[in-house]
């Protein structure tokens, strides 16, 4: 078993990182191989939108304030 293995799996391939780990507990959870990455890409592209949006306003905030 590889130590880099957290969810014990003992069978083959052996997990080589956590990503495997995570795929592996997906199939067991009945969910799409590679769902997480495709949630977390969302939710990174969400935040990414969100932090835009404020560098934006503070932007704007700070080019009025400038003449
Ligand atoms: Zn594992």
């Amino acid at each position: 078993m590889s130590e880099k293995c957290t969810c014990g799996f003992k069978g083959a391939p052996p997990h080589e990182d956590i990503y495997d780990c995570v795929e592996y507990q997906e199939v067991q959870d009945g969910k799409k191989e590679g769902q997480w990455m495709i949630d977390w890409a969302k939710k990174l592209k969400d935040n990414a939108t969100k932090k835009k949006s404020v560098v934006f306003k503070d932007w704007v905030d700070s080019s009025e304030t400038q003449d």
